[in-house]
């Protein structure tokens, strides 16, 4: 196992009705910006909840944070904060209402042009309080210190991440989520999958601990995810898939292991550049991620045959190929392509991300720093 340091200091309230106890997290004489996105929350009743919990608290909002959050509607946001003197976020929503949110935190009080945070690892050395009502089970935004943001003129999407911008406390009410469109089930549950295949498909350290949560987590998506379609008013899928998101990207399961992220740097140009959702983006890459690594994640993948799929290991490179497989069926099985041609995108969009990887000084990814500038293009060429 390697060294390691963890500490996650977000508290979760988990469950139904739950919302009303923000009222006693944020303190009673804070200013209070309430963030959301296009308005979903407002036709849920998830913007009633919040109001009648901030009932005693002074408090503005801020709406149409966008998916993808952009740096142009962050900086709005940040003119609100100084102009009311804000000192406590809430976000309302998804993951990128969450990672938005925690950009606005950091560029309100930063000293400098805000953008250099993400372009530049501009050093965040404070940031306005935050809480969360998550709406969206993906990210696990909702309870770690990672942002990413867009900026639309320049088509960069970038990730920043510091322990300043961390949710104080996140809800978590499975109920919310009923009222998600099924592209974004779908979103949710591929991302939380591939949050976890990225701590866990790598090489072996010997945390016999980290590798069993993380495959408890794949085997729940894998169970409990085609459900949320079949029966979607089951509370139980929900918050099991709820839960699963949550525990992907909280730090739990990444520590003390070695971790890859490139499925999800290739995916960020991908949705840059051409606008699919994040969760898109990642079953395109991941599938063919695997299939370029078969030498660096050997045994990795074995495991995952045996262990989360349940399958015959004895011919390995029949193994691997079938495992392979069994994650693209998996996402097919909750409604999510798997090929650039399903977005009638096809080979140019090789060589442009390559362009854009490399502007970014993403010419070696991976835990082993294995993906090159020439293995992402075959990844992206094998993927039409
Ligand atoms: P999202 O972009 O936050 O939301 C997608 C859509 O779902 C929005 O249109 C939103 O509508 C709608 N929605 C959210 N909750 C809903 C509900 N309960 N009912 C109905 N509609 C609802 O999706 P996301 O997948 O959570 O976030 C994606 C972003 O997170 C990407 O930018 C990705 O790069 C980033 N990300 C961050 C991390 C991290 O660790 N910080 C990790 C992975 C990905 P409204 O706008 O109307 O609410
Ligand atoms: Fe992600």
């Amino acid at each position: 196992m390697l060294n390691f340091s963890f500490a996650n200091p977000t508290k979760i309230h988990f469950g139904e009705q739950q919302i009303a106890l923000i009222k006693n997290e944020i303190p009673a004489d804070a200013k209070v910006l309430v963030t959301y996105g296009g308005g979903s929350i407002k036709s849920n009743g998830i913007y009633d909840q919040v109001s009648a919990a901030l009932s005693e608290h002074t408090w503005f909002e801020f709406a149409g944070i966008e998916p993808n959050p952009s740096y142009q509607t962050c900086m709005k946001a940040v003119a609100l904060v100084k102009e009311k003197q804000v000192d406590y976020i809430l976000a309302v929503g998804g993951g990128s209402v969450i990672d938005g949110s925690k950009f606005i935190a950091a560029a309100a009080n930063y000293d400098g042009e805000p953008w250099d945070i993400l372009a530049k690892g501009g050093e965040v050395k404070s940031a306005i309080a935050l809480g969360v009502v998550l709406t969206l089970p993906a990210t696990g935004s909702e309870s770690n210190s990672f942002s990413v943001v867009s900026n639309l003129d320049s088509h960069d999407k970038l990730p920043f991440a510091s322990p300043l911008v961390q949710p104080q406390f996140a809800v978590l009410d499975p109920a919310v989520t009923y009222s998600l469109p099924k592209r974004q089930v779908a979103n949710g549950i591929v991302d939380a999958f591939v949050h976890t295949m990225e701590q866990y498909l790598t090489y072996d350290v010997g945390a016999k601990l980290q590798d069993r949560f993380a495959e408890g987590i794949l085997m729940t998506l894998i169970e409990e995810g085609p459900k949320a379609f079949s029966e979607p008013d089951n509370y139980q899928v929900r918050a099991n898939i709820m839960w699963s998101a949550t525990m992907a990207l909280n730090g739990l399961i990444g520590a003390g292991v070695p971790q890859d992220w490139s499925t999800h740097m290739l995916g960020h140009e991908m949705t840059a550049v051409y606008g699919l959702d994040h969760a898109q983006t990642l079953a395109i890459v991941l599938p063919r991620m695997m299939a370029e690594q078969t030498d660096t994640k050997r045994g990795k993948i074995l495991q995952y045959a045996e262990r989360v799929l349940g399958l015959d290991t004895s011919d390995e490179d029949a193994a691997i190929e079938q495992a392979i497989n069994a994650t693209e069926a998996f996402f097919h099985s909750v409604n999510m392509p798997t090929r650039l041609s399903d977005y009638n995108l096809g080979e140019e969009v090789a060589n442009k991300i390559v362009e854009q990887l490399e502007r970014h000084g993403m010419t070696a990814l991976g835990e082993r720093q294995q993906v090159t500038l020439d293995k992402s293009r075959a990844i992206l060429l094998a993927s039409v």
